[in-house]
């Protein structure tokens, strides 16, 4: 089908808890289109996934039926074929393209047309008459419906009627797995420990990843050597080369030593505020420069439980907003452990 990324497709999708709702949600809306997850909205950050999901979306109904007509467009496209049309008097071919020959409508970046009024209006028209006649809608945005400015609201009520499902940054293990399958797809074989080394440095998102792996094999390449770990440190890794990775030990002592508690303290009950704060910031820099999962995290403070540590990640990061003191602690912490 036309606009839709030959690479794009689900067999090239790397599955891992970051993505693993919202690729199942896209598989399972591809299997039985129309029903149970219509609308399927997809959201999250940049560079995550979303539009990926999306053109899979696409190949996999037109492999199951080549029939089907299936539209796919940026939302900003939208909004210009429909001022395109309104100004040439064709609103009758725009109106035919998309609310009748159209048997699966996939809508990418629908946030772009929050606040264009007439855009929202011809597209709430559009999603009616699609979802009426039980055909599957697939939009993605860069947040949830509700959090869009100058989304009309029954627009937004519409986005939450079938599945919200969100793509989160990828964890370390489905960066690495990113890594390996984009070079097997190249043709190269990199080190378990090359793949594990430019995973580690790139933690942000694909995109960035897939951008630091041409730059990494590209360079090699250039300058006619072998890839292994300290290129790839000397590549991408101003930051952290020849730096041991920060432990959650050493954000421990740290945060003992700034605030004068003691380890055993941090680690231990006491709900005292002289140390409970002290405790909470400790967790909530572990978890920001340690590649710990949070019950780790809890094992290592005296054997917490995890949501102890996600509330105490999230306390400290709302407290921040307007705690000032506590913002240039957690700022001054940051700056001695990543030294
Ligand atoms: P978004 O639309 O969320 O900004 P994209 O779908 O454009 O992100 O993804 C950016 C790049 O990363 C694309 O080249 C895409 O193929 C790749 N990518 C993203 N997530 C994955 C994944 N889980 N597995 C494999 N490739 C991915
Ligand atoms: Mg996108």
């Amino acid at each position: 089908p036309t606009g839709l990324h030959p690479r794009y497709r689900f067999d090239s999708f790397i599955k891992g808890a970051s993505n693993e709702l919202a690729a199942s949600a896209a598989m399972a809306a591809s299997d039985a289109p129309g029903t149970r997850f219509n609308p399927l909205f997809i959201y999250g950050g940049v560079g995550l996934g979303k539009t990926h999901l999306l053109h899979g979306i696409g190949h996999e109904l037109h492999r199951k039926d080549p029939s089907l007509r299936i539209v796919y467009l940026s939302a900003e496209h939208f909004m210009n074929e429909f001022v395109t049309a309104v100004r040439n008097n064709q609103f009758d071919e725009f109106r035919a393209r998309y609310r009748k020959d159209c048997d699966c409508l996939l809508i990418d970046d629908i946030q772009f047309i929050a606040g264009r009024d007439r855009t929202m209006d011809e597209f709430f028209h559009v999603f009616n008459a699609l979802y009426e006649a039980g055909k599957q809608i697939v939009v993605t945005s860069d947040r949830v419906p509700a959090d869009m400015p100058g989304m009309e609201a029954r627009l937004t009520s519409r986005l939450n009627w079938g599945l919200v499902a969100d793509v989160q940054p990828p964890d370390l293990e489905t960066r690495i797995a990113i890594v390996q399958a984009k070079a097997e797809r190249d043709g190269m074989e990199l080190p378990a420990e090359v793949c594990l080394t430019i995973a580690e440095l790139v933690r942000s998102n694909v995109r960035e990843l897939e951008g630091a792996l041409l730059r990494v094999t590209a360079f090699a390449q250039l300058r006619g050597v072998a890839i292994d770990k300290a290129f790839v440190e000397s590549v991408l890794g101003k930051r952290r080369v020849d730096k041991t990775p920060i432990t959650i030990e050493a954000v421990q002592k740290a945060v003992a030593g700034y605030y004068s508690v003691r380890i055993s303290d941090l680690k231990g009950k006491r709900r005292h505020r002289g140390i409970s704060r002290p405790r909470m910031v400790a967790m909530y820099l572990c978890r920001q420069l340690t590649d710990s999962s949070f019950p780790e995290i809890g094992m290592r403070f005296g054997g917490k439980d995890h949501s102890t540590v996600i509330n105490a990640c999230k306390r400290i990061a709302a407290l921040q907003e307007d705690d000032e003191e506590l913002r240039g602690a957690v700022e001054s912490l940051r700056g001695q452990l990543a030294s």
